[in-house]
């Protein structure tokens, strides 16, 4: 197979015949609950590039929402999976194991922070692995309270829709939802400043405020787990204040209530780290992963300490296709791709680049309420010039233009209002250029 050409190319409308003719055949095929961004139809994609049917080559700014971190069929994940399918497509790990199974594992109690003995289960999706996550919270703590936060996400399961913040389109019309579910006020320095901006800038204040919540409303004694993102991903790429952090997991640690992060968006070098968790230097008690991963291929962890992973009963936990070999295979290759190529920088220097070009459209447009975000983990949040207030169909028309250009962006947050940029760290600095410049003439163009 030869590489992707690495440029942008419009050969046809977005959409263009080949993928029209699909639309129809899947309108016709696939259930309408379930719906995509840009209706391009794939062929093939690396580097920095979607390739559809029609010939068009767009760039890269989703990776197919955190996912191809690596780069799309990455050259060593491709032939990792060829030779792991190769040999053996599944056993099942609870009946017969396999090797990949226990290295993956050792990876993640290797690569996640905490000190101290780890171990990992392995699930199919970052929904699975929350699930997981809070049953062996509760099992550790015996205790069934759940705490999660405003504008979160964590899936779309019946456990993990209670989680989740935002009701459309995640939640309506599928309840009733798990009980025991509870929420508390996030960090979100943008919109505390409006109404507090003490709040805004002082973590440890809005975890107090978070804290009182959970001791009145339900109480520690009640209370098996806190779980949070620690950069919020559909939410709106929130970034809490400095100490938000920290302040919970210090009150969590004292009260024998498990620390959850959900690392499914951040993790495996998104935002400039391994996993967001080490920025404030903070180690959680369970870490659920996913995306990142394995390249796209279906696999999710949660790792922590040794004494709350080992605490359900043997057979406890599990699954028919948890920890796939040939997942596990390209897990293996993505982990020693972040490492060797050194993409824990690349994406520290894709956040540079991506602040500095959309910094300098931000400081000219009060349309850009806000650009926040680490390593290649951006948002721009677009609010109504000379205010704050949301303005989703302005952020909705610029990614629609973006689409038109040949630029896969993807939005997201509470509000409808936020650009979130993702692009792979195997994109060069010249489509980055080229995918940020697109954006802002398109943004440009549309009227005030
Ligand atoms: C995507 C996501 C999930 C759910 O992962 P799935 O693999 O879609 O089930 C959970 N938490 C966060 C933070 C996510 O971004």
């Amino acid at each position: 197979m030869s590489a992707v050409e690495q440029s942008r190319r419009l050969a046809t409308a977005i959409p263009g015949p080949r993928s029209l003719e699909l639309a129809v055949r899947r309108s016709a095929a696939v259930a309408r609950g379930v719906s995509s961004v840009l209706p391009v139809y794939a062929r093939r994609a690396g580097g920095g590039i979607v390739e559809d049917v029609d010939g068009n080559r767009l760039i890269d700014l989703g990776s197919g929402i955190a996912v191809t971190t690596v780069g799309n069929a990455a050259p060593r994940v491709s032939a990792a999976v060829a030779a792991a399918a190769a040999e053996f497509t599944h056993t099942c790990f609870m009946v017969t194991p396999y090797r990949g199974y226990v290295e993956v594992c050792e990876q993640l109690n290797r690569l996640t922070p905490g000190r101290g003995p780890k171990r990992s289960a392995l699930f199919n999706s970052g929904a699975e692995a929350v699930e997981n996550a809070v049953k062996i919270a509760r099992a550790y703590t015996g205790r069934q309270a759940v705490a999660a936060f405003d504008h979160a996400y964590h899936g779309r399961t019946n456990l993990t829709m209670a989680l989740t913040s935002k009701a459309m389109p995640y939640k309506s019309g599928f309840g009733p939802f798990a009980p025991e579910v509870y929420r508390a006020p996030m960090s979100y320095p943008y919109r505390d400043a409006l109404s507090d901006p003490e709040l805004a800038g002082n973590g440890a204040l809005a975890a107090e405020r978070a804290i009182a919540m959970l001791d009145k409303q339900i109480g520690a004694a009640n209370l098996a787990a806190v779980i949070i993102e620690p950069i919020q991903g559909e939410g709106g790429f929130i970034v809490p204040a400095p100490g938000f952090l920290p302040t919970l997991l210090a009150w969590c640690r004292d009260r024998g209530v498990v620390f959850i992060a959900d690392e499914v968006q951040t993790g495996f070098a998104r935002t400039g780290a391994m996993f967001a968790c080490e920025d404030e230097g903070i180690e959680p008690d369970l870490i659920a992963t996913a995306k990142g991963i394995a390249d796209g291929l279906p696999l999710a962890a949660v790792t922590g300490r040794a004494e709350i992973m080992d605490a359900p009963h043997a057979a406890g936990l599990g699954g028919t296709y948890g920890g796939n070999p040939v997942a596990c295979a390209a897990a293996l290759a993505t982990i020693e791709t972040l490492e060797l190529d050194g993409l824990v920088d690349r994406a520290r220097q894709i956040g540079a680049l991506t602040m500095d070009r959309l910094g300098r459209l931000a400081a000219e447009d009060d349309r850009i309420g806000e650009l926040r975000g680490r390593g290649a983990m951006i948002a721009v949040e677009l609010v109504r010039p000379g205010g704050a207030e949301p303005d989703a169909e302005l952020t909705r028309r610029v990614a629609a233009g973006a689409h038109a250009a040949g630029v896969i962006v993807l939005t997201c947050g509470t509000f409808g209002n936020v650009l979130r940029l993702l692009p792979p760290l195997t994109i060069s600095d010249a489509l980055l250029t080229e995918g940020l410049d697109v954006l802002a003439e398109v943004l440009a163009a549309l009227p005030r």
